[in-house]
């Protein structure tokens, strides 16, 4: 996507984007307790243009009304009607800050110049054009935007795909100059693993970009793969934090490559392998394909089925499950190769590296003691690598 150069204005330094998501605005206590949150940094001199998730469920809710209604909804009909969900949130976060006595305004993604392409459901932004946002920055009033739309060229209601408030951030937020994007949510930043299956995990100061990639790709849920590409394809510094804390107490995202020494651990659990004589007649897989390889049949595919209707897979695959450690030297020192591949205390049936990570393929069953084992040996304890 490309952003229009000529839309920084000179105290672009100063401006900042906030992210909420959908359970931090769920209900009207939160709501008022965002506007809080936004009226501290604004009172800290900062430009502020918030961007909204849809209330809770919401999204969901208006899922199963249109599916409830049709069993094959046309998807600009779906778009304009999840587009709801952010303009109830935005409209209201508006007024819950203009009763603090800090002057609001809310504004669609269109109203806002995030112009996509016509691919309803799952736009790409193609280019933002933020002169309302600019404007009302200017005359000193919080921006509020309805995350996850926008607008094609047609003038079309477009969504961004499940979670698409985190791309709106950071297309806004490049698109600004904006000195940072938070991502606030009900975590507090990121872990070097999933806590609730490796307890040791801890809270990361800093994770470069390049790190973050490589985790989401992997499968680590929680950030949005496709705002982390993007941040980090746009030079965007990105700060993880939790709604109820203060700003800046989470993770800081900083453009660059992975550290050295392993950062995290993630792992996916949503993996089929399958095999297959014929790539050409391969369909539907496009985009989810995790690894590919010669196999018994002429080729051995790992597919992410994530977004794919699982029957595609009935009684053609096998469930498996990889676990990923980030962290160049996994890749470029033999020494700390072996001693990843030798903490995993259950059956490896591959393992694979990439130029930041080293890739480890299990039964799914035997996922998180793997997960376990490479997080203790390789980010538990710093002097063993
Ligand atoms: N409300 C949308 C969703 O639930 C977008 C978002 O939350 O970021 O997918
Ligand atoms: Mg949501």
């Amino acid at each position: 996507m490309t952003h229009d150069p000529s839309s920084s204005d000179a105290n672009a330094h100063s401006i900042i984007v906030q992210k909420y998501g959908g359970s931090s605005v769920a209900d009207v206590p939160r709501i008022h307790a965002v506007a809080r949150r936004v009226a501290d940094s604004v009172r800290a001199g900062h430009r502020v243009v918030v961007v909204v998730s849809a209330m809770g469920n919401t999204t969901n809710e208006l899922l199963a009304l249109a599916r409830s209604v049709s069993a094959s909804p046309r998807r600009r009909e779906l778009d304009l009607l999840m587009s709801v969900g952010e303009r109830v949130s935005m409209t209201l976060l508006a007024m819950a800050i203009a009763d603090l006595g800090i002057p609001a305004s809310s504004f669609t993604g269109s109203q806002s110049g995030i112009i996509t392409d016509t691919n309803h459901v799952a736009a790409r932004v193609e280019e933002v054009r933020p002169h309302r946002i600019q404007r009302a920055l200017k005359h000193g009033h919080v921006a509020i935007v309805a995350g996850f739309q926008g607008v094609s060229r047609h003038g079309e209601v477009t969504t961004l795909g499940r979670g698409g408030s985190d791309t709106t951030a950071v297309v806004l937020a490049a698109a600004l100059g904006a000195e940072w994007c938070e991502l606030c949510s009900d975590v507090d930043g990121v872990f070097s693993a999933d806590p609730r299956i490796v307890s040791q995990a801890r809270r990361l100061d800093e994770l470069p970009l390049d790190a973050a990639v490589a985790l989401s790709r992997a499968g680590a849920r929680v950030l949005h793969a496709r705002a982390v590409e993007l941040a980090r394809e746009l030079g965007v510094q990105l700060l993880a934090s939790a709604t109820d804390r203060p700003a800046g107490s989470g993770t800081r995202l900083p453009p660059g490559p992975a550290p050295e020494t392993p950062i995290g651990v993630t792992l996916d659990v949503k993996l089929v392998e399958f095999e297959a004589s014929d790539l050409e007649r391969i369909q539907g897989v496009d985009g989810a394909v995790r690894h590919i390889r010669p196999g018994a049949k002429g080729y051995t595919l790992l597919v992410d089925t994530r977004n794919l209707p699982e029957s595609q897979f009935h009684g053609t695959g096998r469930p498996v499950a990889t676990v990923t450690a980030v962290g160049r030297r996994l890749v470029t020192h033999p020494i700390l190769t072996h001693k990843a591949l030798a903490a995993v205390s259950v059956p490896v049936e591959r393992w694979w590296v990439d130029h930041t990570a080293i890739h480890v393929q299990v039964d799914r069953a035997h996922a998180h003691a793997a997960a376990r084992d490479l997080h203790a040996t390789l980010v538990e304890d710093p002097h063993s690598v």
